[in-house]
């Protein structure tokens, strides 16, 4: 049988080729989501930065170390947990992916998060969160469990995060959201209690 990653790999390089994403023309290459393949969490970020567009790794810059400090603050390695992007290419100068990027690329992240299938998916930020919560504001929602029926997984699990980078240099919405990653065990554990 072929294994989780085997099918990333498949998925990503016919997308790589296809992706009929604006973005292309300016980023210096694509971003694939990293990590673990079999990892129960998946995180989903917004949009590579200049630093993943270089190296071709999501989250490899100042709000990927302070990612990787708030997982080890609850166990786990980058090695530990998949990442990913709404949009798998970097927007000039860093504006926010819109509309019509977020949609291009849509298509590749339902499919990548079907292949890792995984109990709970975290959103960094609210790009991610309007994909399957267009009508909440992340301000309301951060940090509490969401168990929605979706037309593409069936019943899934969210919670939705501060975006690090966000968070970065704003002392109380980094302190919210590193109160909010610490609730991620325990969601893990509500969710088995559901099944
Ligand atoms: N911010 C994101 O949303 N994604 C990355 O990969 C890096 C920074």
């Amino acid at each position: 049988m072929t294994s989780k990653q085997e099918q990333l790999d498949i998925l990503n390089k016919y997308w790589e080729e296809n992706c009929e994403c604006e973005l292309r023309k300016t980023a210096t290459q694509a971003v694939f989501g990293n990590g673990n393949a079999k990892s129960e969490i998946v995180f989903i970020g917004e949009a590579p930065g200049k630093n993943e567009d270089k190296e071709g790794i999501p989250f490899v810059g100042a709000a990927g170390k302070f990612l990787n400090e708030m997982l080890l603050s609850i166990g786990k390695k980058r090695e530990d947990i998949y990442i990913t992007n709404i949009v798998k290419y970097r927007p000039p100068n860093n504006r926010d992916p819109e509309l019509k990027e977020k949609e291009d690329c849509n298509e590749w992240l339902i499919n990548e998060l079907k292949i890792i299938s995984p109990k709970l998916i975290v959103f960094l930020g609210r790009h991610s969160m309007t994909r399957f919560f267009p009508k909440e504001k992340i301000s309301d929602i951060h940090g509490k469990l969401l168990i929605k029926t979706t037309q593409e997984f069936g019943e899934q699990a969210f919670l939705p995060l501060y975006h690090p980078a966000a968070a970065l240099y704003n002392g109380g919405m980094r302190e919210t959201l590193v109160k909010d990653f610490k609730k991620i065990p325990k969601a893990l554990e509500k969710i088995d209690q559901t099944k």
